[in-house]
Formats: structure tokens, C-alpha cells, sequence
């Protein structure tokens, strides 16, 4: 009896033994494949600030997923363990093909320019003739007449009329602003970039750019003109004083999807014209502040964004092809413009054409420059 009873135990631990091991290595796979899905999801990190964790994406935290412990008490409820996490493995892999996103695109992005009738004629068609021929499409125009000459050149519906007064007043340019926040909202594109009518703006480097941010996250790109943050007095508290950050209008602006939708209670329908009114400033200021005071979002300097504020001749001629957008100023007879060597100065007096064939040299009207 003894000698037949000891295989038997033995046996019996045997079994055993290999029934958790096989326990301890499938919760260990199981447990690897789950986590090679949240790798994905880190190392695909679109943009500079970190992905949402998964669990986040699917609306569902790590800890709802029932814990391995509870299903290692028989063999049918570990069954039960593996069929839920292949299901969790299946549902986060859908939600890592949403997260996996496509690269920005020039169709992702919605150009929008200000201008007034008194300049369609010496900046509207300047820039028509150079960078917008790399964005006819997605390069929208907000003026304050109709101009039929204007909008032969331009595809249908992109010269937009807001009906705003035509003047240089905070009022207008607010106006404007509204106007092309509101459009840009109708528009479902990833990124909202304004500029001036007097800017170049390069194209293929603005895409670059942005393909570098995230534009489900909230951010806030441009350039401010000023070494710190403007100071205005608190109209809700006038013995306070109140400071913001914002970027120049003239140098450019873009903010991403998830930014321009936390500003719609502030600045959609026409209200951002209310918050210029209310704080007495034009339209980038007015912008800066619905981010940096009311939303608390950072401003993001982007060097390469040039207003006419700056020094533009201190621009070296091998760093212009890296630069994304340039402005030009007239201050008496002394031009504030990018030192660049290509058509007369007399023909090309604000050396957008310059800088066009100097980056695109084999477009329209480039072929006979000198170089
Ligand atoms: N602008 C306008 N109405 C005016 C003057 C200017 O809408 O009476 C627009 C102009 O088209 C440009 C922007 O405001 O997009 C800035 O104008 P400008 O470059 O003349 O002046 P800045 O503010 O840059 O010194
Ligand atoms: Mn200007």
C-alpha cells in the first residue's frame, strides 16, 4: 500500500506544479501583450507633450480591468481572465489605430489672412502671385469689400467680405478676427494660422512645423514682439493691473483644434470682438489674452516667425530657407526687409518675390531672376 501510494502523490504534485507554472506563464504573456499596446501608443507620441495614456482613450482607467488575482482561483475563471483581456487587447488596439494619427498635411491647415480694400491691389495680389500658389486651396482671405478683379484669381468662396469697417481701429481688425475664428471653426481642420496680408509666409516649413505638434492637444504657436508680458489695467478691478502673453498678428498665429475649442465660450459668434472691446486692445491681443489670461495656456515661441518688428536684414541669407513666415515695414525712406540678393529693389520692394524664387526657384515667374 505504501509503495503504490507514493507515485501517486507524486504524481499529484507533479501536476500541480505544472498546472501554476502554466498559470504564472500565461498571466506573464497576457500580461506582455497588454502592455506592448501602451508601448505602441508612447512610442507613435504625435507632438511634443505626451500622448493621453490609453486606458484614458478608451474612457476606461487601468483599474476597471478586472486584476488577474481575482481569476486565479480555478481553471474555467482563468479561461474567463484570458477571453476579457483579449477582448480589452482587441478594443485598445482599435483605439491605438485612432491615436496612431496621420502626419499633418497642408489640407489639415486653415490659412487665414487679413486684409482691406485699400491693400487688395499693392498686398492681396503680391502674395496671391507668390506663397499662395502653395496654398490657393486652403488659404482663405478676410476683406471688407467685394472685389470681383480679387476674386477671379482666388477658388470660389475663399475672398470673404466680413462687412467690417475698413479702418485700422481695434474695433475692425477684431472684427476681422471674429470673422476668421468663426470660419475657421466651420472649417474642421486640424490648425488655425492667421496672418497679415503683409507677410510671406513658407509654406512647406509651416507644415514641417506643425506636424511637430499634436493638434488634438492645446497649443498656442507665434511670436511675441514684446520681451515680457503686456500689463492692462483690470477693468473688473481698476486698481489692479493684469498680464498676458501674446503672439503678433503680423508675425503669425496658430493654434491647434483642441485650443481653438476650449475658446469658443470666449471667443465664438462674435465675442471675441466683445473681449477687444471690453479690454480696449486689436485683435492679437485680444487673441493672447482669451489664451494666456482667461484659458491659462502658454504661449509657444516659434523664432522662425518674423513680424516687421524685427531687425529682418539680420536674417543670414543660409538660414532664410528655415524660416517660416516674414513681414516687411517701411519707416521713412528706410525699408526694413530681409537682405536677400535677387530682383531690383525698385520692382521688388518688400523682397517677397526675392525670397520666393530664393526657396522655389522653378515656379511661375522665377526662371529669369538672377541667382
Ligand atoms: N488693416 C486693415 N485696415 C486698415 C489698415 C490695415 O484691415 O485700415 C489690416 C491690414 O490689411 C493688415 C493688418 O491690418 O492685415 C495690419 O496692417 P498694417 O500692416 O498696415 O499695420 P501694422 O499693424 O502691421 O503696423
Ligand atoms: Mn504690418
Amino acid at each position: 500500500m505504501r509503495l503504490s501510494l507514493r507515485p501517486a502523490a507524486k504524481l499529484t504534485a507533479l501536476a500541480a506544479l505544472v498546472f501554476i507554472m502554466n498559470v504564472f506563464i500565461w498571466s506573464n504573456y497576457l500580461k506582455h501583450d497588454f502592455n506592448d499596446v501602451s508601448t505602441i501608443v508612447e512610442s507613435n507620441k504625435h507632438g511634443r507633450q505626451q500622448q493621453q495614456p490609453v486606458a484614458q482613450h478608451v474612457n476606461q482607467s487601468e483599474d476597471e480591468v478586472t486584476p488577474l488575482h481575482k481569476y486565479k482561483r480555478s481553471a474555467k475563471s482563468f479561461i474567463g481572465y484570458m477571453d476579457t483581456l483579449k477582448n480589452e487587447g482587441e478594443k485598445l488596439k482599435k483605439v491605438v489605430q485612432v491615436a496612431h494619427l496621420e502626419p499633418t498635411q497642408l489640407d489639415d491647415i486653415y490659412i487665414s489672412v487679413k486684409t482691406t480694400k485699400n491693400f487688395h491691389q499693392s498686398r492681396l495680389r503680391l502674395i496671391i502671385d507668390t506663397w499662395v500658389t502653395l496654398a490657393r486651396q486652403q488659404t482663405y482671405f478676410f476683406t471688407d469689400a467685394d472685389d470681383l478683379e480679387i476674386q477671379k484669381l482666388l477658388p470660389s468662396g475663399h475672398l470673404i467680405n466680413t462687412n467690417c469697417s475698413s479702418d485700422h481701429s481695434r474695433k475692425s481688425l477684431c472684427c476681422k478676427m471674429a470673422f476668421e475664428y468663426d470660419n475657421y471653426m466651420a472649417s474642421n481642420k486640424r490648425w488655425f494660422c492667421h496672418v497679415d496680408d503683409d507677410t510671406y509666409v513658407n509654406i512647406p516649413q509651416l507644415v514641417a512645423l506643425l506636424q511637430k505638434y499634436n493638434h488634438s492637444e492645446e497649443w498656442y504657436l507665434g511670436k511675441p514682439s514684446l520681451r515680457h508680458p503686456l500689463e492692462i489695467i483690470d477693468r473688473n478691478n481698476p486698481v489692479q493691473k493684469l498680464a498676458f502673453w501674446f503672439a503678433t498678428g503680423g508675425a503669425g498665429i496658430c493654434i491647434s483644434k483642441a485650443l481653438a475649442l476650449k475658446m469658443l465660450p470666449h471667443a465664438g459668434g462674435g465675442k471675441l470682438m466683445t473681449v477687444g472691446e471690453k479690454i480696449r486692445l486689436p485683435d492679437d491681443c485680444t487673441v493672447g489674452y482669451i489664451i494666456n489670461y482667461i484659458l491659462h495656456k502658454e504661449l509657444t515661441v516659434i523664432n522662425e516667425f518674423h513680424s516687421h518688428l524685427e531687425a529682418l536684414w539680420q536674417i543670414r541669407v543660409p538660414e532664410i530657407k528655415n524660416q517660416i513666415t516674414f513681414s516687411y515695414a517701411k519707416y521713412g525712406d528706410k525699408n526694413n526687409i530681409v537682405r536677400l540678393e535677387g530682383f531690383d529693389e525698385n520692382k521688388d520692394p518688400t523682397r517677397f518675390w526675392s525670397i520666393h524664387c530664393h526657396l522655389f526657384p522653378y515656379t511661375k515667374h522665377c526662371a529669369n531672376m538672377p541667382r
